[in-house]
């Protein structure tokens, strides 16, 4: 058994390719098409209920299950899950291998589930038949199982319909939050995808920044820029745009940074269009520390 540590980026790689395989297998369902993350090992549990098929992939083995967790229902749940294992012979035939049945008697949830042992998560070799496992197989559980749920419900009338039939694969992950810089920096764009669209909300966290801003001088600023002519004094071109009173638009930059103890005076002064303001405040070289220091004394 493989026990070597599998970092949370790693997941997301692993994921963010094979689930593009596992949605396509289930193109005309309509299954997988979305999915979401969850932080334990398991996609179960009482936080989404429902029918629920998935896959997942845990550090020693890999599975596709379907897991009976309409909510509030364990009565039916269970139900479901009777229904199926008495003809268990019979779905298991079809679906081609042994299933593991789980009856939870406690919780809500029973679960019936395909183990590959074969093909894991730990070992990036096993990534193209991993996914194609999650792929096909769950594809297949799904194909196996729909008919027999559709009979259970009609010979129940249970109303089936109102119990969410979903699928998600499992994303089992960390907080990005806890993400280093290094590794957001190395996850690929198919990565860093899926995470975008799990960190964007509708709601997003309000956070309050304070910052200590310096007062400038309104006057000083305003030279500076009459001063600049509508050129900046870096790169020698014309502003970019003109503002709304269709004065050519360039910022204020102090040469010297006001929190390293620069002045707000004429001396210290440059007007700058918004490309070479970025330049100075992300790298402020020294040669165009020098040319600006240059061209506020010429004048
Ligand atoms: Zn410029
Ligand atoms: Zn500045």
């Amino acid at each position: 058994m493989n026990t070597r540590g599998l970092k949370t980026p790693e997941r997301i790689e692993y994921w963010s390719k094979a689930l593009p395989l596992i949605q396509e297998a289930h193109k005309d369902t309509g299954y997988f098409q979305n999915y979401w993350f969850s932080d334990d090992v398991g996609m179960r549990g009482d936080r989404v209920g429902g029918f629920i098929f998935s896959c997942s992939a845990n550090r020693d083995r890999s599975r596709v299950e379907l897991c009976l967790s309409a909510p509030r229902s364990a009565d039916l749940n269970h139900s479901a899950f009777d229904y199926l294992y008495e003809r268990k012979e019979e779905i298991e035939k079809e679906f081609g291998d042994s299933l593991h049945w789980w009856r939870e008697i406690k919780s809500n949830s029973s679960f019936i589930t395909h183990w590959n042992l074969r093909h894991l998560i730990t070992n990036r070799e096993d990534w193209p038949k991993l996914a194609e496992y999650h792929a096909s197989m769950s594809r297949r559980l799904y194909e196996v199982m729909t008919p027999y749920l559709r009979r259970w419900n009609k010979e129940n009338r249970l109303g089936l319909e109102n119990f969410p039939v979903i699928s998600a694969a499992g994303v089992n992950i960390l907080d990005p939050d806890t993400f280093t810089d290094e590794e957001i920096h190395n996850l690929t764009l198919p990565s860093l995808e899926m995470l975008a669209a799990r960190c964007s909300s509708k709601n997003p966290v309000k956070e309050t920044i304070t910052r200590q801003e310096y007062k400038r001088n309104r006057i000083i600023t305003e030279y500076a820029k009459r001063r600049a002519n509508g050129i900046c004094q870096l790169c020698r071109k014309p502003a970019p745009f003109k503002t709304l009173e269709g004065e050519p638009y360039l910022e204020v930059h102090h040469v010297e940074w006001l929190m390293n103890g620069g002045a707000d005076s004429l001396e210290n002064i440059v007007a700058l269009c918004p490309n070479c303001h970025r330049k100075m405040h992300s790298l402020n070289l020294s040669e165009d520390v020098r040319k600006l220091k240059e061209c506020t004394f010429k004048k």
